[in-house]
């Protein structure tokens, strides 16, 4: 929190708005639908709660098959199984680790021929990197088939300088605690179809006939933003642009000091993009170096910084154990192979440059003494 958000939960307060709905909320959606150039923005308790409406919107329904990257924390494919349907996971390319172009295209191939395809496919922006956007929405307007970008991870990413998230049918962010920009919880869906965006506000407030009786007809949600809430998230908007370019200051800074180290490869910034560097991620390569992703790990957490592998990839989880999965290339599982060699590193906004040298230096000497150690073996 920067401090200032308090000025708009005392309007909150001031006016007693204290409701899922209220000025802050309005006034929330329309900035952010602005600063990312969407026509529409209906704010959510979570990011999760907006895929799950846009899926929602999509008419997922059970027997339904939705394409979702496996490389991502798994509220990206929980609404699929809310809505009773089928993930089939698609596997990540290598150089923006988000959803491979060819297994997506394989995927939808067999899909069209066994006669089923997906209702929508859920595209990831990992860690704030974009997707190759124009390739995979070339494969998916070839078929037919809307997209929804989680743009939990990348809000302020630009690809070809258009927001991430703004690109698809339906767009998500998430305001978690670990985002970007914050109210605590919360989410935001975008979307240029104005009917749609009518559609989920209605949808998102129990489903409430035009009637004086509380009538239903549909299956709704509550799913509305608490205008508390959305005034904390009015602040932290105005955040977003000196955010990014703190992030992104942090990564350059732990590049320039370890990127030389033998086997590290920091995640790249796809060409003509830009993005928010949410977490600063690389992988340490196994065939260039005998230092691996839990050794590093270990020696952080021993000086007590937090720094995490990368998400599970969904088709290695439990809970997705039957689902169809796409590879990146025949015997190329990449998404599984950066999970075994990636790490995410302290990234936040307000991160000092004296904690950022603490990581810089435990990571250099956990490297330098283990690669001399291999050497005299
Ligand atoms: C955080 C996150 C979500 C879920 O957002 P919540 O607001 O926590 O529900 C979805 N997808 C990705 C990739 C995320 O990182």
């Amino acid at each position: 929190m920067s401090g200032r958000e308090q000025e708009y939960i005392q309007k909150a307060f001031d006016s007693n708005w204290i409701a899922p709905l209220g000025p802050n909320v309005d006034a929330f959606e329309k900035e952010l639908a602005d600063h990312v150039g969407a026509k529409q923005a209906v704010a959510v308790s979570s990011g999760t709660a907006a895929i799950h409406l846009a899926l929602s919107l999509l008419d997922v329904k059970q027997g339904d098959k939705v394409f979702c990257s496996s490389l991502t924390f798994v509220a990206s494919a929980n609404p699929i199984l809310y809505q009773g349907a089928e993930p089939v996971f698609i596997d990540s390319e290598p150089e923006t680790w988000n959803m491979s172009p060819l297994a997506l295209e394989r995927a939808m191939r067999e899909a069209y021929l066994e006669g089923q395809l997906p209702k929508a496919v859920i595209i990831v922006h990992l860690y704030g990197q974009s997707a190759k956007m124009d390739e995979l929405l070339a494969i998916c307007n070839q078929y037919e088939i809307p997209v929804v970008e989680d743009a939990a991870e990348s809000l302020g990413t630009t690809y070809k300088e258009r927001f991430s998230g703004t690109l698809g049918k339906f767009g998500i962010y998430s305001f978690n605690g670990n985002k970007i920009i914050t109210t605590s919880g919360g989410g935001m869906l975008v979307s240029d179809d104005e009917n749609a965006m009518e559609r989920a506000r209605f949808l998102a407030a129990q489903a409430r006939d035009p009637a004086p009786h509380y009538q239903h007809s549909v299956l709704g949600y509550n799913y509305r933003m608490s205008n508390i809430l959305a005034g904390v998230g009015r602040t932290q908007l105005q955040l977003l642009d000196e955010r990014v370019i703190a992030r992104r200051q942090i990564f350059e800074n732990y590049r320039r000091e370890l990127a030389y180290l033998p086997g590290i490869d920091f995640m790249t910034e796809l060409e003509e993009t830009r993005m928010n560097r949410w977490l600063t991620a690389f992988t340490i390569n196994p065939h260039q170096t005998e230092v691996s992703q839990s050794q590093l790990l270990t020696a952080l957490l021993m000086e007590n910084i937090e720094a995490r592998p990368v998400w599970k990839p969904l088709h290695l989880q439990p809970l997705f154990q039957n689902a169809k999965y796409y590879r990146h290339k025949d015997g190329f599982d990449v998404a599984k192979q950066i999970f075994g060699t990636g790490i995410c590193l302290p990234s936040g906004s307000n991160l000092t440059e004296s904690e950022q040298d603490r990581v810089i230096t435990c990571l250099k000497k956990t490297i330098s003494k283990l690669v001399r150690k291999e050497e005299i073996i």
